[in-house]
C-alpha cells in the first residue's frame, strides 16, 4: 500500500502539525517560541483533534507575521508550500534517523522539556 500523500495542512494530524512547527526551532523568535509553547500547552488540554489543530493554527497566524515571505504570499499558501514539505522531510528523517548526534532529534528533545 502506498503511503498517503499529504496535500493540505488540514490533512496533517495534530501531532505531525506540531512537530512541523517545532522543527522550525531556530527560525522562530523567542516571543514566537513562547506563543508556540502556550499553544501546545493549551492544545494538550483539548480532546478534539480538529480543535487542537484550530488552536495551533490560530497561533501560527500570529507568528507567521515574522516571516516576510509568508506575509507576501499569504499564510495559507505559505503553510501549504513549506509545512507540507517540512512534513515530508520529517517523514524521511523518521525512516532514516541514525539516532546519535541527530539534529532533528536534538531539536525535538529540547522542546519536550
Ligand atoms: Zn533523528
Amino acid at each position: 500500500m502506498k503511503s498517503r500523500r499529504i496535500r493540505h495542512i488540514r490533512d496533517l494530524k495534530y501531532d505531525d502539525f506540531a512537530r512541523v512547527i517545532v522543527s522550525y526551532d531556530n527560525e522562530w523568535s523567542n516571543s514566537a517560541k513562547d506563543r508556540i509553547k502556550l499553544a501546545l500547552n493549551a492544545c494538550s488540554g483539548l480532546e478534539d483533534e480538529s480543535d487542537k489543530k484550530y488552536r495551533l493554527w490560530q497561533t501560527i497566524q500570529v507568528i507567521l507575521w515574522e516571516f516576510p515571505e509568508a506575509v507576501d504570499i499569504g499564510f495559507n499558501h505559505y503553510a501549504k508550500k513549506n509545512f507540507i514539505q517540512r512534513y515530508d522531510a520529517l517523514q524521511y528523517h523518521d525512516k532514516n534517523c541514525k539516532g546519535k548526534d541527530c539534529n532533528v532529534c536534538n531539536i525535538m528533545d529540547r522542546w519536550e522539556e
